[in-house]
């Protein structure tokens, strides 16, 4: 029924990848763990650790 998830949603200091966005929720991957999230979105950046947040998909 949902949207595949194909929008990517990038650290916007160093551009890692956090996640993906189908249109109404995100999914993050973190082995070895998938999480489907809703809206707002908060993840600290694996990579600089940059607080990150979306609003929006
Ligand atoms: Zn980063």
């Amino acid at each position: 029924m949902d949207a595949e998830f194909t929008r990517e949603w990038r650290c916007r200091d160093c551009g890692r990848l956090l996640g993906k966005t189908n249109g109404s929720q995100m999914q993050i991957r973190r082995k070895p763990l998938d999480y489907v999230v809703g809206f707002p979105v908060l993840a600290t950046c694996p990579g600089c650790g940059s607080l990150n947040v979306t609003n929006k998909p």
